[in-house]
């Protein structure tokens, strides 16, 4: 072996080392790629403890002839571990302390003599009470605002086509948004979760929708921001959205797009899931415990610029697990996600059935993808009363918290559901209602000059 080339596959390495040095990578690889954290079940619980024996076993032997390849796995290991120590410190960054002890709990499973572990737990336990101590009760209005995906490329949003009116009406530019972000959080908002606003309770043995008192930082005011068909829709691409969003290498969301001549760009400050994500990283008190945004998604295109739709595509299943890789992504950096309907119906006027069925296909295909969500945010705004039938429906297909748009904050609780309203943050509102978009930014300063003027 002295001497020799040394590769992690030389075929020259006696067989028994192999495995055992491929035991090494295995238990490495598992800990990157995250799959040991997913539904951790009894079964699973054995699994890792025999291959934490094996692991240990193969430590103590120590008889390897290779050891510039046990070098190689022991190298990878410790990588994995950091990995798993960034996440718990992104975590606890974010104030979710208990979901950062709930992951050093699992570490412990497979490394139960690592004595880090449990200190870094106690010392997690400890700055959690005391950041509850800081805490203040909030009893004012919640606001809840929207956006659309972001003109990215204002060019072609703005090029005097049918479509660039009804853009002009609906959507907000980057430097807008910027300016948007800066001016909220400069008046004291706080981004919570839309899941910290109720609760569900068995009361007198029935499921009951019961409110949850906001425990806030002092000072602070909550807002809900949401974001409509982050579906890129192929004519929103040919108007100027970014064609979808990525997961890069370093594990964060990037977009990205192609333009006509084929030119690829990736980016991080031009749509506002990376733009936010990166706000917050920058101010963390703009984000309680690590909520960004609700994503409400409908189906007949695909999500998030995959086209999950075709399902007899060829490229379906690699198109599905991409998106599923950008949800899960998301989710662990405080987005969630919610049905915006499948095909964009008008909830109001659409007859029930149609509406059931499109419900059901929403449930089929877009569900798998993002998780169940008991958020409905109403394609169009349009609404319909708790009486309606359709209401019930929705209702029973486990929706619980219904959003709707208004001019101000409105948030009313029944014990089976939550009815809220949201401000929609767009062209429209920059342009003509300055005057009711005052206590969270001053349109003049917002407004992009690139837009043309308005028509009716
Ligand atoms: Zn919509």
């Amino acid at each position: 072996m002295e001497g020799q080339p040394q590769h992690t596959t030389n075929p020259q390495i006696p067989a028994k080392q192999n495995i055992r040095l491929l035991l090494i990578i295995f238990v490495a690889l598992i800990l990157s790629t995250g799959i040991y954290f997913v539904n951790l079940d009894i079964k699973q619980n054995k699994k890792a403890e025999e291959i934490r024996q094996n692991y240990s076993r193969l430590l103590e032997q120590g008889e390897y002839q290779n050891k510039e390849n046990y070098q190689l796995a022991q190298d990878s290991l410790k990588k994995s571990l950091d990995k798993i120590y960034g996440r718990v410190d992104e975590l606890g960054k974010q104030g979710q302390y208990i979901a950062a002890a709930e992951e050093l709990k699992k570490l412990m499973t497979l490394f139960p003599e690592n004595k880090d572990i449990p200190q870094k737990i106690n010392a997690l336990e400890t700055v959690r009470q005391e950041e509850e101590k800081s805490l203040v009760p909030y009893y004012g209005p919640v606001q809840h605002i929207f956006f659309h995906p972001l003109i990215a490329f204002p060019a072609l949003t703005f090029d005097g086509d049918l479509q660039s009116n009804g853009f002009n009406q609906w959507f907000v530019t980057i430097p807008e948004f910027n300016k948007i972000i800066e001016s909220i959080y400069a008046k004291g908002f706080i981004l919570v979760d839309i899941k910290d606003l109720y609760e569900m309770k068995k009361v007198e043995d029935k499921e009951t929708v019961v409110p949850r008192a906001l425990y806030l930082p002092k000072g602070k005011r909550p807002m809900v921001l949401s974001i409509d068909d982050l579906n890129y829709y192929p004519y929103m691409i040919q108007n100027g959205t970014v064609h979808k969003l990525i997961v890069d290498t370093a594990g964060k969301i990037a977009t990205y797009s192609k333009s006509s001549e084929g030119k690829e760009t990736i980016s991080y400050d031009n749509e506002i899931v990376p733009i936010l994500d990166q706000f917050i990283e920058k101010h963390p008190d703009f984000s309680f415990r690590g909520a960004k945004g609700v994503i409400a998604l409908t189906g007949y295109e695909g999500i998030l610029g995959y086209r999950t739709d075709e399902l007899q595509s060829p490229l379906f299943s690699k198109e599905k697990e991409e998106a599923l890789r950008v949800v899960q992504v998301m989710k662990e950096s405080g987005w969630s996600f919610a049905s915006h309907g499948y095909g964009h119906l008008n909830t109001r006027d659409v007859p029930y059935e149609r509406l059931a069925a499109d419900t059901q296909r929403w449930k089929k295909e877009v569900e798998p993808l993002i998780g169940h969500t008991d958020v409905y945010i109403y394609p169009f705004g349009a609404s319909v009363k708790p009486e309606d039938p359709k209401f019930k429906f929705l209702q029973e297909e486990g929706f619980k918290i219904f959003c709707s748009v208004g001019p101000n904050p409105y948030l009313k609780y029944s014990d089976q559901y939550v009815l809220m309203d949201r401000r929609h943050i767009d062209g429209v509102a920059l342009i003509l209602q300055a005057d009711m978009m005052k206590d969270l930014f001053d349109s003049k300063m917002v407004l992009d000059p690139v837009r043309p003027p308005l028509k009716f």
